[in-house]
């Protein structure tokens, strides 16, 4: 079940960007796309509100169904109960969310970074989305390399601990 074609099929619309999928969040108002869809791991990440999941997680939200609902909806038929379809998925979908995170982060702190050089150096910043906020962003250089160097590290634990405070500030 791919999430491209479940999406589409919503209504969604969606944006290649790379290897990936952007679009505006269904589940908050804004302007900006910041809901990121990965084709290759099924799966989906609001920047903005902190929500995501695999195409089940979307539809309960979007549809508002529990789990045996959207199943259904879906069409997924299978032999296990449903409690403990739900326990596996959960265990999977934490640990799927913590690499997604952790990936999407990295990109989007050396993106960031590399920005924030490219003020600091007085290049060509025209191109540069948001420069007033890049310019207020300056001050945060030495905190985002700090996290990069963590998240392209090999320990886990720091990189949970960055992940636990981000989804605490999205409001988790
Ligand atoms: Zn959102």
């Amino acid at each position: 079940m791919q999430i491209i074609e479940i999406l589409e099929r919503e209504g969604v619309e969606l944006k290649r960007s790379g290897y990936r999928y952007i679009c505006r969040c269904v589940f908050h108002s804004e302007k900006t796309a910041s809901m990121v869809i990965f084709p290759a791991d099924n799966r989906w990440h609001c920047f903005g509100c902190g929500k995501g999941g695999d195409v089940l997680q979307f539809i309960m939200d979007y549809k508002g169904l529990a789990f045996p609902q959207a199943k259904k909806y879906l069409g997924i038929d299978d032999d296990k109960d449903d409690m403990t379809v739900a326990i596996e998925r959960e265990k999977a979908n934490t640990r799927k969310a913590f690499r997604d995170w952790c990936k999407a982060e990295e990109l989007r702190l050396m993106n960031l970074t590399m920005d924030i050089y490219a003020y600091l150096n007085k290049m060509d910043t025209k191109y540069i989305f948001g420069i007033d906020s890049i310019a207020a962003d300056v001050r945060n250089l030495e905190k985002y390399n700090y996290h990069l160097n963590i998240l392209m590290g090999n320990d886990d634990a720091p990189k949970l601990n960055l992940y636990k405070s981000a989804r605490a500030h999205a409001g988790h």
